[in-house]
């Protein structure tokens, strides 16, 4: 069991926290994640890099699904989980915020030292010229080429993605880049695709000035986020999580809190920010 204030006294304890975060963090905003709490896909895989690229009809359906996934993804606001990390950063303990998420809801809380490891999902990027393009300008072109579209609906799944079904994806216009003609893909990366190596480096270097990891709604299956913990293993610096379930990292934890981010991370709001 886990003692009742073991994160409260693991913040007091180290000054250079390295956070990293994922989609645990993120569902009280209204963004669905892909795992259950054993680490298992609750739904299909989404779409790779290799069928994004070398299939119009799968950047069809991917983005016509998500032209009405953002509508909501896009107006999606910061919780407390997001609230209480940048407190910790206001009050000088973060390191970094190295987050698996890219809907840029920690820098929209106000942490700053954020490396979003997968890329953000409100640009979109040229894979011909590498020109970025903001997402809500794409929404407005995808919305002006496919007005039918418009009027569809769907649940809304992980990612900006929506549960569009049964409709005839090789109607949707899809836009090329405006300079080159490239393909167009969100600035994410996909399954299939390496993360930056810059991103890496840079996050590699903040690990090692770091006095402690602290995991928060990450369960860690992805090895992109979990070669992080390996690293912190190697520095031999002590990692806490807060995660409901399993996590790939349990075996290398000083302890768990198995509650919901905002809750677990509440003791960190600052008066100011409870209502
Ligand atoms: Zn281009």
């Amino acid at each position: 069991m886990t003692p009742p204030n073991a994160l409260r006294d693991f913040v007091d304890r180290h000054e250079r926290l390295f956070v990293l975060t994922g989609a645990g963090c993120s569902t009280n905003s209204g963004i669905p994640d892909y795992r259950d709490t054993d680490g298992n896909w609750k739904r299909t895989q989404p779409v790779t890099f290799q069928a994004f690229m070398g299939e119009e009809l799968t950047r069809q359906r991917y983005w016509a699904r998500s032209l009405i996934g953002w509508r909501r993804f896009g107006q999606a606001r910061p919780n407390d989980a997001h609230h209480a990390l940048a407190c910790l950063e206001e009050i000088g303990r973060c390191e970094v915020l190295l987050t698996q998420n890219v809907d840029r809801l920690h820098q929209a809380a106000g942490s700053k030292k954020v490396i979003d490891l997968h890329g953000r999902l409100d640009l979109v990027r040229c894979m011909g010229c590498e020109r970025r393009i903001q997402r809500d300008e794409f929404q407005h072109e995808m919305g002006r080429l496919n007005a039918g579209w418009l009027d569809l609906d769907a649940a809304v799944a992980p990612d900006g993605d929506a549960d569009l079904e049964g409709v005839d994806f090789a109607s949707f216009a899809v836009p090329a880049c405006e300079i080159c003609g490239g393909i167009l893909k969100p600035d994410v990366v996909f399954f299939g695709e390496s993360v930056p190596r810059n991103f890496v480096d840079a996050a590699l270097g903040h690990l090692q000035k770091a006095d402690a990891m602290l995991i928060a709604g990450s369960s860690l299956m992805v090895y992109s986020g979990f070669r992080f913990v390996q690293a912190a293993v190697r520095a031999e610096i002590p990692i806490a999580a807060v995660n409901l379930g399993r996590t790939r990292a349990d075996e290398f934890l000083s302890f768990k809190v198995e509650e919901r981010c905002e809750d677990a991370l509440a003791f960190l709001l600052q008066p100011a920010d409870t209502p």
